[in-house]
């Protein structure tokens, strides 16, 4: 029967690495199942929580990963935490091969004194709060001081100066959270600094991509040679905003306010490079200088946590070890995007890398490498969850979900206004 020859397959997240991932392995074979798990009630990953609301032409993948998801042979299954809800050995065994496409959900740390005060706070977070994140959406960041420093210059550092800098009103026809919004219009930072260990032309080059360039040089014009109308031009006078790129500079410290109880600045270490090509480094040349701010916010990284303690993982290079996305040691294990490479590169890159993934697992199964027999797939997994009080929710209540958010968006000419409260999207669905 078709059950006996389904190949039921299980990827663990449903950003842009698990909806490739999926979309691979369905068109390449016939008899693929795949359920994608989610811990969050809604699906896309960083597509949702990470692009910049005034990029929306980077979302239409959306459109993509939806007709994936609309495929009679793929399952989506939000609001299961898989290492809490449900383990990976448990998927393991209800399934043929479980990829693990969970992203990169923690920050790197500065590592430097002060990096706890009030006034300091992750790039990350200040994304998934104007994203409006479940857990950021209470961060309410404080945007009463003149000057914010952002500590590191690559793309997430560029969208966070330019949401800081684009005046609201630009930000208005964006999903942008109301709640984000509010506070960005109360806003009265006018300085933005960009401070990076090296130069500019080791940002153009490691990065190897022109989006960095090419977002260096919107953020340029949009905030300087932007026609302002009569309030704004009015508001400008008072408070125009400017920002700029401190290179060759190292945190050491985030310095404290005179009481102790804020960060009031930043001292930074001057560095020079050393050495040739990909052996670049930046060293320290011993002067230091400081620079005063209310807003510190860090933008060092991403970084993937551990899933299971039965998965390795390497926490040093934060990624699950593994050799083309097949993971070491654990025969019908799989992984792709951020916690395969680490969290770099864009949504074409994490697509190419994807579908490497699921071929080197279709390579497996042609070789018998895989376990051979039916597997129950859902249907184990699911008397699991109920028996644990989980209630997953499917793709058709997340576009119930959907148009719930395009419906409050219309209200005030925004695309959606998402909704950022779990328990709210749960009591939306009846659950
Ligand atoms: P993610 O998108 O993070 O997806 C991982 C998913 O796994 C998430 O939905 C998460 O909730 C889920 N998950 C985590 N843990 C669990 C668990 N235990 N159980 C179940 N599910 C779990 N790229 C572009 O091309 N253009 C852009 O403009 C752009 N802007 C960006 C802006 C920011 C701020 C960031 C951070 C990245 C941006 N990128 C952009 C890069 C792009 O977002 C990534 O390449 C891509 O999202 C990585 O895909 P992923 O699926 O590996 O990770």
């Amino acid at each position: 029967s078709t059950q006996e020859k389904t190949l039921q397959i299980c990827v663990v997240g449903s950003g842009p690495a698990g909806f490739y991932t999926a979309q691979h392995l369905l068109k390449q074979h016939p008899q693929a199942h795949v359920d994608i798990y989610e811990k969050q009630p809604v699906p896309f990953g960083l597509v949702r929580f990470g692009v910049a609301p005034d990029h929306p032409e980077v979302k239409n993948v959306i459109n993509t990963f939806t007709q994936t998801a609309h495929s009679g042979r793929c399952a989506f299954w939000g609001n299961v935490e898989v290492g809490r809800d449900v383990t990976v050995p448990e998927l393991r065994e209800a399934y043929h091969a479980v990829v693990l496409s969970y992203g990169a959900e923690d920050h790197r740390a500065l590592e430097v004194p002060g990096e706890e005060l009030p006034g300091v706070c992750s790039a990350r977070a200040f994304v998934g709060w104007y994203n409006g994140l479940p857990e950021n959406r209470e961060l309410e960041p404080d945007l009463s001081c003149d000057t914010a420093v952002i500590l590191g210059q690559g793309n997430v550092a560029l969208d966070v100066a330019r949401i800081l800098l684009t005046p609201p009103e630009h930000l208005e026809r964006t999903d942008i959270t109301k709640a984000a919004l509010g506070v960005l219009r109360q806003s009265r930072v006018k300085t933005v600094w960009l401070v990076g260990r090296r130069g500019p032309l080791q940002v153009a080059f490691t990065i190897k991509v022109p989006r960095p360039r090419k977002r260096l040089t919107e953020l340029l014009l949009r905030t300087a040679t932007e026609k302002p109308g009569p309030e704004e031009a009015a508001r400008r006078a008072s408070a125009s905003r400017a920002w700029g790129l401190r290179f060759f500079r190292s945190p050491q410290q985030v310095l404290p306010s005179p009481d102790g109880r804020r960060a009031a600045g930043v001292r930074l270490a001057v560095t020079r490079l050393e050495g040739v090509g990909e052996a670049t480094r930046a060293v320290p040349t011993g002067d230091m200088e400081d620079l005063p701010c209310g807003l510190v916010l860090s933008s060092v990284g991403y970084k993937s946590r551990p899933v299971d303690p039965s998965v390795p993982f390497d926490s040093k290079l934060g990624v699950i070890p593994n050799v083309e996305g097949r993971v070491m040691d654990v025969p019908g294990l799989y992984c792709s995007g951020w916690v395969k490479r680490g969290p770099t590169g864009v949504i074409a890159t994490t697509m190419t890398d994807s579908f490497l993934t699921g071929q080197m697992l279709l390579q497996d199964l042609k070789a018998g490498l895989l376990p051979s027999g039916p597997r129950p797939g859902y249907a184990a997994i699911q008397a699991l969850l109920s028996s644990r009080g989980v209630r997953p929710v499917s793709f058709s209540d997340w576009e119930k979900l959907d148009a719930e958010e395009v419906a409050r968006g219309q209200r005030t000419g925004k695309p959606r206004e998402k909704l950022v409260d779990p328990q709210e999207m749960l009591r939306l669905l009846g659950h």
